[in-house]
C-alpha cells in the first residue's frame, strides 16, 4: 500500500509551466511558454554578484532582508511613484513572488475562510488559498478585454471573505487597472475586513507610456493591502528568485512571523547585487525593450493563422485566437503544436478553474529577436487541422 498523504489542494500535480516547459525540451521545440527572458541579464549586475561573493556577502542576511537592498527599494519607489516607505518596517525581501503571495495568503486565511481570485490568474493563487485551508471564489474577468465586472466581484463577497487578489499588469492577458478599479475595490472593501493581495511583479513592464498603478498609491486600500513584487522580471533573472513584499508595520509584521519561519532570509549575494545595480544613476527602464520586442512580434504573428487579441498593455505576454485552425482542446492544441511544429505556448484554460476554453494561446516575447523570428517563421506554416 503506498504511503498516502494529505493533498493540499485540488490543482494538477505539476504545474502548466513545467509540462509546456519540459514538452518544449523534450522535442527540441522554442519555447514561448514559461515566462522567461532568453536574453542576458546586464553585464554588471553580473559583476556585482561576484563582488558580493569576494568581499564576504556570503552568510546570512537580516531576516527582513539586506538594509541597503530596502532602503535601495524606498529610494526607487520614491523616484518612481512618489510613495514614501519605510524601509525598515514596511519592506520585506522573500525569495521571489510566489512565496510572498503564498506567505501573504498564510498571514491572512483561517480554514473556512473565503479569498477571491479574478480569472484568468496566475496558477498559484488557487492552490495557495487551498493550502490554507481557505475556499477559492472565483470571479470571472471579462473578454476580450478582461477587465473587472464589479457586480460580479460584489456577488462574491460574504461574511467569510478575508481576501481578494488582484494582479496588474496582468498575466497572462495583459490588461492593465486604472484609478476607477482601485476606487471601485475601496469602494468595495470599505467597512468589511477584506485584505488585498496586489501582485505587481510586472509594475515595470507596461507599455506605450501607460503609468502603472499600484495600490499603495490608494491611501485608503494601502492600509490593507500586501503589495507584492518580483526582481526577475525587472532584470530578466527569474531564475535569482528574489522579490518582496511591502505592506504597512502593522501587516508586515504578521508576515515576517511567518516568513522568519518558513525561509527566514534570502540569498545574501543577489540581495547585495540588486541593490547596487538599483542605485546607479541612469539605470535603462526595461518597458522600451520589451514594447519593441512586442511590437515586432505582433507584426511577425501577422504572417501566421493566428489572431492575435488586442496587443498587451503590460506583462511579458501577449493572447492569441487559433479559432479557424483548429477545434482541438486549446491543451491539446499547444502540445500538438509544441510536436508537430516545434513551438511551445500555454493554453489560456490552464488559468481558469473549470478550464474555460476560449482557444486562446498566452506567447511570451520577451526573447532575443532571433527566436522570435525562428519561432513565428514556424508559426507560419501551421495548417489548420
Ligand atoms: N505573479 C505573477 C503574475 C507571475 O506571472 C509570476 C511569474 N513569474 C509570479 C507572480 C512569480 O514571480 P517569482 O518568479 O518572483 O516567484
Ligand atoms: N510567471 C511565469 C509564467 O507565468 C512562470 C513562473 C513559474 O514557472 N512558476 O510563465
Amino acid at each position: 500500500m503506498p504511503i498516502q498523504l494529505p493533498q493540499k489542494h485540488n490543482a494538477a500535480d505539476t504545474t502548466i509551466f513545467t509540462v509546456m516547459s519540459s514538452l518544449a525540451q523534450q522535442h527540441n521545440a522554442i519555447n514561448l511558454s514559461q515566462g522567461f527572458p532568453d536574453f542576458p541579464i546586464e553585464h554588471n549586475l553580473m559583476q556585482l554578484l561576484y563582488e558580493a561573493a569576494s568581499h564576504g556577502f556570503n552568510q546570512y542576511a537580516p531576516m527582513s532582508g539586506l538594509p541597503i537592498l530596502r532602503d535601495a527599494i524606498t529610494r526607487n519607489f520614491k523616484q518612481r511613484y512618489n510613495i514614501d516607505i519605510d524601509a525598515d518596517h514596511e519592506i520585506t525581501i522573500t525569495p521571489g513572488a510566489t512565496y510572498a503571495i503564498y506567505t501573504a495568503f498564510s498571514a491572512i486565511l483561517r480554514a473556512g475562510d473565503e479569498a477571491i481570485v479574478l480569472e484568468p490568474a496566475y496558477d498559484s493563487y488557487v492552490p495557495n488559498i487551498e493550502m490554507n485551508g481557505a475556499k477559492a471564489i472565483l470571479v470571472k474577468l471579462e473578454a476580450p478585454t478582461f477587465s473587472v465586472d464589479w457586480n460580479k466581484v460584489k456577488s462574491a463577497i460574504n461574511t467569510r471573505t478575508k481576501a481578494i487578489i488582484v494582479n496588474t499588469p496582468h498575466n497572462p492577458t495583459g490588461s492593465i487597472w486604472g484609478k476607477d478599479d482601485w476606487q471601485q475595490l475601496a469602494e468595495l472593501v470599505r467597512d468589511t475586513d477584506i485584505m488585498i493581495i496586489s501582485d505587481e511583479v510586472y509594475e515595470q513592464l507596461i507599455y506605450d507610456g501607460k503609468p502603472h498603478y499600484s495600490v499603495l498609491q490608494h491611501p485608503e486600500l494601502r492600509e490593507r493591502s500586501f503589495a507584492i513584487y518580483s526582481f526577475g522580471k525587472v532584470f530578466h533573472n527569474t531564475g535569482w528568485k528574489i522579490g518582496y513584499c511591502i505592506a504597512s508595520a502593522n501587516l508586515s509584521r504578521s508576515f515576517r512571523r511567518l516568513h522568519q519561519f518558513l525561509s527566514f532570509s534570502v540569498n545574501t549575494p543577489a540581495q547585495y547585487a540588486l541593490a547596487k545595480h538599483i542605485i546607479q544613476p541612469g539605470l535603462q527602464a526595461v518597458n522600451i525593450m520589451l514594447e519593441e520586442k512586442r511590437n515586432y512580434f505582433l507584426k511577425l504573428m501577422h504572417n501566421t493563422p493566428f489572431k492575435m487579441l488586442q496587443q498587451t498593455n503590460g506583462s511579458y505576454f501577449q493572447l492569441g485566437s487559433f479559432e479557424g485552425i483548429s477545434d482541438m482542446p486549446d491543451t491539446e492544441f499547444a502540445q500538438w503544436l509544441t510536436t508537430e511544429y516545434g513551438v511551445a505556448t500555454i493554453p489560456v484554460s490552464a488559468f481558469y478553474g473549470d478550464k474555460t476554453d476560449n482557444k486562446l494561446l498566452r506567447f511570451c516575447f520577451a526573447k532575443k529577436e532571433e527566436t522570435l523570428l525562428a519561432a513565428t517563421e514556424r508559426l507560419s506554416l501551421v495548417k489548420s487541422c
